[in-house]
């Protein structure tokens, strides 16, 4: 069988495209290789998608999906390996199968971005964390750090406030990304005689240590490279994330952080394949727009359709 699309990636972009998609009454499939949401079910709290005065991560991606399901999605679980992508049918194998479309929908997000120290990788999974609503609770009444300055890691401070006992708050600089409203919250919990959070600014974690899993991380002053030993059980990164776009090296445009480049339309630098969501290269990275590029590329490849009738 070969699917009118097929979409690779099941967060808020490619729901979205399979909504419309379905909607056009085409025969799509989705890709998933982890989680229905992606980023989205990681998030904790979702204060500025429209709709919704806040809505937890989990609880929006499970909405879009019933949605989606609503309108006859089918999705298969499973690691893309290998695209072929030139020539008007499409293949794209995963371990298990190999499926045939017309048009393929990227919308594989990105994934997080790791401290550039060897202890991180020792402790993954024991105290290391890149997802504090997947392992918050696992900090209750515990002292625990978050890295970071964006949206992701100030959200994460502030959710984690409420489970563990204390939060250490480390940036490299003294301004931050994330917005204004949320930096507030942050200085709030900041006050007081014991604060839920401490806010350690111009600095980054040196090191990991402990025996088995988190005991402490050891933090470095970036301005006068004094350091300081902190006992935290928990160490929660956040610092961005990057595409893993390894496989499209020298076959689809992509900008030097390895994001994929698009039209407005979505499309890519190849007929029928098209980028959409954080995969994408673009400035604004919200769930909303990410929406809105899942809309419009499932949108164009219906009028190409057309067209070519
Ligand atoms: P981000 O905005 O790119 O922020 C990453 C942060 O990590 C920056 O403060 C950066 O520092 C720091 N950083 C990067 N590399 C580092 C390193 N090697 N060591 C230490 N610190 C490092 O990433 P994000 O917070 O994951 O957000 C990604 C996008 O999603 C953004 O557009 C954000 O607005 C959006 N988002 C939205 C929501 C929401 O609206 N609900 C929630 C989460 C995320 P510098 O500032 O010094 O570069």
């Amino acid at each position: 069988m070969v699917y009118d699309m097929i979409i690779v990636g099941g967060g808020p972009a490619g729901l979205t495209a399979a909504i419309y998609a379905l909607r056009a009454r085409k025969k799509i499939l989705l890709i998933e290789k982890m989680v229905i949401g992606g980023q989205v079910a990681e998030t904790n709290l979702i204060e500025n998608y429209p709709g919704f005065l806040s809505i937890t991560g989990p609880e929006l991606a499970d909405k879009m999906l019933k949605q989606a399901e609503h309108h006859g999605l089918e999705i298969v679980y499973g690691d893309v390996i290998e695209y072929s992508l030139e020539g008007e049918i499409k293949k794209i194998k995963t371990y298990q199968e190999e499926y045939e479309c017309k048009a393929v929908i990227l919308a594989m997000g990105a994934v997080a971005r790791q401290l550039d120290i060897a202890s991180e990788k020792e402790y993954m999974g024991h105290g290391v964390s890149y997802c504090a609503t997947c392992d918050g609770n696992f900090y209750k009444n515990k002292e625990v750090a978050v890295v970071g300055g964006g949206n992701t890691s100030i959200g994460d401070a502030l959710y984690l406030a409420n489970i563990v006992k204390k939060v250490y708050l480390i940036h490299r600089r003294d301004t931050f990304r994330a917005e204004p409203i949320r930096m507030q919250k942050i200085h709030e919990l900041c006050e007081g005689e014991n604060p839920k959070l401490e806010l350690i600014t111009n600095s980054g974690i040196k090191d990991i240590e402990g025996n088995g899993k988190v005991e402490s991380i050891i933090v470095e002053n970036l301005v006068d490279n004094s350091t300081r030993e902190i006992n935290v059980d928990g160490v929660f990164v956040a610092i961005g994330r990057k595409p893993d776009t390894d496989h499209f090296q020298g076959i689809l445009n992509l900008s030097e952080s390895g994001y994929i480049i698009t039209d407005e339309e979505m499309r890519t630098n190849i007929e029928g394949v098209y980028a959409v969501g954080d995969i994408r290269e673009k400035d604004l990275k919200q769930i909303v727009n990410a929406c809105g590029d899942g809309a419009i590329a499932a949108m164009d490849i219906v009028e190409w359709f057309n067209r070519k009738k």
